[in-house]
């Protein structure tokens, strides 16, 4: 086998590949790369995991190969078609490879048994073939082709190499299709292994798509791993168990290992999935929510806003009002107890439904929740802003004779105020669904304080720190982060307590 046809990955490292004569082994040899560097390993709340680059990847789908192989024993091309048959869980195929009727197992995932005596004896049941002769008809084109110019799975099926090369090309260039290519004979099902696609396919476009759809369905279909979401990441994370944890890749991208999400604690990922399709079923509305301008709602001066900080003062001169950017309310008692900004008056909204129809409420409280939702979510657009003016300030510090570790807690700062922020935005998708009871107004008293004290920190850091003077700045700021986290873990712990004693309630029809 000429190098060039082996399944490289890697283009830089194919004069390096091991070379091996086997062809049986193609797997083995041909999707093997280099010894991978140690791979990236991480952990975040004991939650174990690594991250892997595409290289990374083939390697430890050939180790999974060979782990299967070394007790079964069955050529490695078949290995990998039961592996994907069983979503690549390695017990679960041995257990039945084990146990079970092994000829089903076979048939159930497409594959000829590679213990069936002379697999081509069905041939001679064909027509279109004789024995005598080194010559016959590819039923696709028709045309009469030597043999030794035809090709063919072990079901016995043969056709001439262009026709199997249009029709795989097809499959995988228009239909996307790897794993899951049947034989071109109408009525078989048999799958189409690795070694015949690569031995019958010299497009280098098209391999490589190959290629790619391979190690996707391995990703895709194997319950330990999830690639990193992150536009043109191309990293996957690799856990030890499957859990729903917060997983960060090297590109810097935290998300929800489970569903992919940005990391959301506390909202549940099914919750957090059914609001995302409302959020893009009404996209009308949320983009209307999203936009950066108000009225003033005292002199209905149009404001726009520039910064995360929600505390809002009109810039006409003759009015300055003080308001909340959220409610248009006055922003002086939003640090009362008495004043809710974040509670939905669901006794209002019961009021109001005997006298109007019932989506229209539904429409109000859905609005509620996806202006604060899509407020919180805006104002961490604009922390990014946040992070800059916050180093300027801090190389200012260093000027004054302080010292690069004393002035980190500014950045510190801004990084709590973000997690706090992002908490907050899915708090609301929490409370969207959660119904009223004792433990739901103990969250929402929760959500206000962790609320009340964000927009603290947000306004500190965004506004008064370019007036204090530099010695008071580190206690203040540190003394305000400090009660972010703890009114954060604060909230998030009781959520997590409900879960756990299931005591939250949900809406239903929603
Ligand atoms: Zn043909
Ligand atoms: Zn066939
Ligand atoms: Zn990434
Ligand atoms: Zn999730
Ligand atoms: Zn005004
Ligand atoms: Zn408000």
């Amino acid at each position: 086998m000429d190098s060039e046809d082996e399944m490289n990955y890697d283009e830089e490292e194919e004069d390096s590949q091991e070379e091996d004569s086997n062809d049986e082994d193609f797997v083995d040899i041909a999707m093997e790369p280099e010894p991978s560097t140690a791979s990236d390993s991480r952990e975040t709340e004991d939650f174990q995991y690594e991250v892997l680059t595409a290289d990374k990847i083939v390697h430890v789908m050939v180790e999974c190969i060979k782990e299967v192989n070394a007790v079964v024993q069955i050529p490695a091309t078949i290995t990998r078609i039961l592996l994907n048959h069983f979503r690549w869980d390695k017990e679960k195929l041995m257990e039945r490879y084990y146990d079970g009727d092994q000829d089903s197992l076979f048939s159930e995932a497409h594959v000829v048994s590679p213990y069936r005596k002379d697999p081509r004896q069905k041939r001679s049941t064909r027509g279109s073939t004789s024995a005598s002769t080194s010559e016959s008809m590819c039923e696709i084109c028709c045309l009469v082709i030597p043999h030794t110019d035809m090709a063919g799975l072990e079901c016995g099926h043969k056709f001439c190499f262009q026709c199997w090369t249009d029709y795989l090309t097809s499959k995988i260039i228009n239909e996307g299709m790897g794993q899951t290519i049947s034989c071109a004979a109408y009525g078989c099902d048999i799958l189409v292994d690795d070694v015949t696609v690569m031995d019958l396919i010299k497009d280098a476009k098209v391999r490589l798509k190959y290629q790619h759809l391979i190690t996707n369905s391995f990703v895709e279909c194997n319950r330990l791993l999830r690639w990193c979401p992150a536009p043109d990441c191309g990293h996957v994370i690799k856990v030890k168990h499957y859990d729903v944890k917060p997983v960060r890749c090297t590109c810097g991208h935290t998300f929800c290992f489970a569903c992919g999400e940005n990391w959301h604690d506390p909202v549940k990922c099914i919750w957090l999935k059914r609001w995302i399709k409302k959020c893009d079923d009404d996209s009308e509305t949320s983009n209307w929510i999203a936009a950066n301008t108000k009225e003033c709602p005292k002199c209905h001066v149009i404001i726009e806003k520039d910064g995360g900080c929600n505390h809002m003062v009109c810039k006409n001169q003759n009015c300055k009002a003080d308001f909340c950017w959220v409610c248009l309310g006055p922003w002086e008692p939003h640090g009362s107890s008495w004043y809710n900004c974040n509670k939905f008056d669901e006794d209002e909204a019961k009021k109001a439904r005997d006298s109007q129809e019932k989506s229209r409420c539904q429409l109000q409280r859905y609005l509620f929740y996806c202006n604060r939702y899509m407020n919180h979510m805006q104002s961490l657009k604009f922390e990014n802003k946040l992070y800059q003016a916050v180093k300027l300030k801090m190389e200012e510090m260093q000027q004054h004779s302080m010292s690069w570790i004393e002035v980190q807690f500014l950045k510190v700062a801004v990084d709590v105020l973000c997690s706090c922020r992002q908490t907050l935005m899915y708090t609301y998708v929490f409370a969207f669904y959660l119904s009223k009871n004792n433990q739901s107004i103990i969250f929402e008293d929760n959500q206000k304080d962790l609320e009340h004290a964000t927009e603290q920190l947000s306004e500190y850091l965004e506004r008064d720190i370019t007036s204090e003077l530099l010695v008071d700045i580190k206690q203040k700021v540190q003394d305000k982060y400090r009660y972010c986290e703890s009114r954060r873990k604060v909230l998030l712990d009781h959520v997590h307590e409900g879960y756990e004693r299931d005591t939250w309630d949900y809406q239903d029809g929603l």
